[in-house]
């Protein structure tokens, strides 16, 4: 079968033909339709340092999968043949405390799917049925291919309650433009992003935030009056990296105020103001992945009420084109790039 294999420990990532994988005991195999690139993805085919210690060529990279259930192996009884399933990239131990408490996302053997083990930026892809997501049959199979990323908005989004709060989004990627709608949704009075790209402000702005502002040219103390908030933000959704961006986040949050901190830091030298953290009486949450789960069942349910997260997709390459979906991905011009395995 086709796949895009990381070949050696140097920049490049290959399409060739590898072996179809043979389905275990307790897993099911996937015919693989769509899948989105991640920034992880960018960082492995640039062959990053970030990535060297966790990646061990060779291996076919991809974690955000959509695809149908084309063979069930021993032992599965949830799963049957022609289900439109995605794939929960983190496999866990199942043995450690978390896992055993039901915390899954806790789990600290956990191995990523196209990191640690091959992929699914492939035809076919074995995994283990407990990693398999089952959508209705008419669910759009594009928005199944980005449960992986929309679960990490929605674990955000949703990790403190947002109903009638000030939200500020730092980081108008995919993530952050998926959490915002998100926290619009679920019922927040406010919602404010940030984004040093004209291009991801449109793009924010066309899903329908309060507002979408560059943060070099406008000050979010000035956002805040403009809207009449006295106080600060309630909540806040750190979704850029950027060290400067949480540093303004600390520095307008309310007293008593609650941040999810998603993105990971472009530099080590982030700072931290931890006397505004006491004085303030902040929560800060880091979030991994999502919940297994929860966090998905929060997905399913949310999009089945209606809340549309398609605009976040706005290039789709045939697989064979993966270069130019890769420098698309890299050019920061585009919302979610997906790949279609349809045509293999
Ligand atoms: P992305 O890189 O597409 O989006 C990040 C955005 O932040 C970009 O649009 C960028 O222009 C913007 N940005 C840069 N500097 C900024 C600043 N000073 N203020 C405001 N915005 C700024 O990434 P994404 O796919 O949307 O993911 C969001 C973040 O989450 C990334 O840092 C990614 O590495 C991280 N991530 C974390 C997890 C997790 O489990 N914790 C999972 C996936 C991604
Ligand atoms: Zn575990």
């Amino acid at each position: 079968m086709k796949a895009l294999v990381k070949r050696a420990a140097e920049p490049g990532l290959d399409l060739v033909d590898v072996p179809e994988p043979v389905v275990g005991s307790g897993q099911v195999l996937i015919r693989v339709a769509r899948t989105g690139i991640c920034g992880t993805d960018l960082h492995i085919r640039s062959w990053d340092p970030s990535v060297r210690s966790m990646v061990t060529p060779p291996v076919v990279l991809g974690h955000e999968i959509a695809g149908h259930v084309a063979e069930v192996g021993p032992g599965v009884d949830t799963l049957v043949e022609g289900d439109l399933v995605s794939v929960e990239g983190h496999i866990v131990c199942g043995r450690c405390r978390n896992c055993r408490a039901g915390r899954r996302q806790l789990c600290p053997n956990t191995r990523g799917v196209g990191v640690h083990r091959d992929g699914g930026f492939a035809e076919y892809i074995a995994v283990p049925a407990g990693n398999v997501w089952r959508h209705p049959a008419e669910l759009d199979i594009e928005v199944a291919a980005i449960f992986d990323p929309f679960g990490n908005a929605v674990h955000s989004a949703l990790a403190f309650p947002v109903l009638g709060e000030d939200v500020l989004v730092t980081g108008a990627g995919p993530i952050g433009i998926m959490a915002a709608a998100v926290a619009r949704h679920a019922g927040a009075r406010h919602v404010v992003v940030t984004d040093v790209s004209q291009y991801r402000l449109e793009l924010a702005r066309s899903t329908g935030v309060t507002k979408a502002v560059d943060p070099t040219s406008v000050d979010l103390r000035d956002v805040m009056s403009e809207l009449d908030m006295k106080e600060g933000w309630d909540v806040g959704l750190e979704m850029s990296g950027a060290p400067s961006a949480l540093s303004s986040m600390l520095d307008t949050m309310a007293n008593g105020g609650r941040i999810a901190l998603l993105g990971l830091p472009s530099s080590d030298e982030a700072p931290f103001d931890w006397m505004k953290t006491i004085t303030s009486m902040l929560t800060i949450k880091g979030i991994y992945g999502r919940e297994m789960y929860e966090t998905w069942y929060a997905m399913s349910v949310l999009v089945a009420a209606g809340l549309d997260i398609t605009p976040v997709i706005t290039h789709r390459f045939p697989y064979h084109q993966f270069d130019e979906a890769f420098d698309t991905a890299s050019s920061g011009r585009c919302g979610k790039v997906l790949l279609d395995w349809s045509e293999v």
